[in-house]
């Protein structure tokens, strides 16, 4: 990580705060500042010269108070400790926000995965999940797809995991392909909670997303499923970028196009992406553009106290974990500008995963329909308890989403005994 910044660091800032303004003893939450387990391991693997290789992966169990440990794995070359130690923090929050029954976990590994072959992609894989076995499984911890890994990585996933374990075991893992137990509704879940987030806040603000005109940063599972569906809701998506950069039309991007063309095969890049009247700009200038809404959903760290103060955008919403630093926080606070957390706003995935985990432990399967408006339920109802917390205590809405899981982890701690 660059510089001083340190995301596990910001977590706990934002922890205290929460904790202070609940009226809690450190005692009351003392255990969430610390990981229940941090376990780091090396992965062999084969590459496609015969050569050897080893990776570093790292799987942080950060509470396992209100349920099993759940939480993506990340390949990304930025991959450490800190890192995962934050986002899984980030994931026992993010469930006690949306109050499904999970702990919060998180993995990563430290590898670019653009420089590798599929074949070497899958060859890591089969080899992390060697290494995790013992600590991972249906009623222990349940993995999921993140920043660069995806259905596909989950199919592995779930054969190596059933071969160790001599059993098939959907359960030990979600957003698996379809016809592997995955969940219909799944793959775009993360996009479509963020759409139902802004649609939500912008209303609070007398907008709606029907002409709101939109930037967001990250274009893939997460940033490029949201625009889609914003798009789909009459929203003018003016700006998006990927790692190769950005693009601007002022009358709205096409999006349905783009998204086309970027999943159409593996590493295409917006870079690549054309049509008349656009303008390349780059990844920063997304999140300075003058639009009503942001949506950062690319990595952490971007909205910084460096760029904070030259944001335009009336609504930020969060499809990133920790995308936005404490001290950028109070300076897009002082200028009024209202911000859904990440813990909240991006809650979507985790929830169709907790769906897909019950299907799986139920082999009875759900209709999309079915599944898209539990999901719209839920994110609503967690929005509503937020924002009503929010307006009572008179704090920002990170604030107040921290209050609301840390309220319900603290309860389910003292009940066992675990606080006093
Ligand atoms: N990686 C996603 C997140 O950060 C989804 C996690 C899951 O489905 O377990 O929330």
């Amino acid at each position: 990580m660059a510089g001083d910044y340190n995301p596990y660091n910001e977590m706990l800032k934002v922890l205290e705060d929460a904790a202070k303004k609940l009226g809690l003893k450190e005692n009351d939450y003392i255990t969430l500042k610390y990981p229940e387990k941090e376990l780091k391991v090396a992965i062999p693997v084969t590459m496609d010269d015969g050569s050897i290789k080893v990776f570093e992966g790292y799987r942080v169990q950060h509470s396992s108070v209100r349920g099993p440990y759940k939480g993506g794995i990340r390949y990304h070359q930025n991959v450490d400790v800190d890192e995962v130690k934050a986002l899984a923090a980030l994931m026992s929050l993010k469930c006690a926000v949306v109050n499904i029954p999970y702990g919060g976990g998180k993995g990563g590994v430290t590898v670019d995965p653009t420089k590798l072959s599929k074949g070497e992609i899958e060859r890591l894989t089969r080899s992390m999940v060697t290494q995790f076995f013992p600590i991972i499984g249906p009623n222990k911890d349940i993995p999921a797809p993140d920043v660069n890994t995806n259905a596909e990585i989950m199919g592995w996933f779930v054969d190596t995991y059933s071969t160790l374990k001599g059993e098939l075991s959907p359960g030990v893992v979600t957003g698996k392909p379809i016809a592997l137990g995955g969940s219909l509704g799944r793959a775009e879940a993360t996009g479509r909670g963020i759409m139902f987030i802004a649609r939500e806040v912008a209303k609070k603000k007398g907008l709606t997303l029907k002409g709101a005109r939109v930037a967001v940063q990250g274009a893939g599972n997460v940033g490029g499923v949201a625009a889609k569906l914003i798009h789909r809701e009459g929203g003018i998506v003016v700006a998006l970028s990927d790692v190769s950069g950005g693009i601007f039309k002022e009358d709205g991007l096409n999006i349905e196009e783009i998204v086309t063309f970027l999943t159409a095969e593996r590493g295409r890049l917006l870079k690549d992406y054309n049509e008349p009247g656009l303008k390349r700009i780059s990844n920063e200038d997304v999140l300075t553009q003058d639009v009503d809404i942001l949506i950062p959903a690319a990595l952490e760290n971007q909205i910084t106290e460096k760029n904070a103060d030259k944001i335009k955008a009336k609504i930020i919403v969060e499809g990133a974990n920790g995308p936005t630093t404490s001290a950028a926080d109070a300076i897009l606070d002082k200028k009024g500008i209202i911000l859904s957390p990440d813990i909240l706003t991006n809650a979507g995935g985790v929830v169709v995963s907790y769906f897909e985990w019950v299907q799986n432990l139920q082999n009875f399967y759900w209709s999309e329909a079915k599944v898209n408006e539990s999901l719209e339920e839920i994110m609503v109802n967690a929005f509503n308890s937020v924002w009503a917390t929010a307006e009572k205590y008179n704090v920002s809405m990170r604030v107040a989403a921290y209050m609301v899981s840390v309220e319900r982890i603290v309860t389910a701690a003292k009940m066992k005994g675990l606080a006093n």
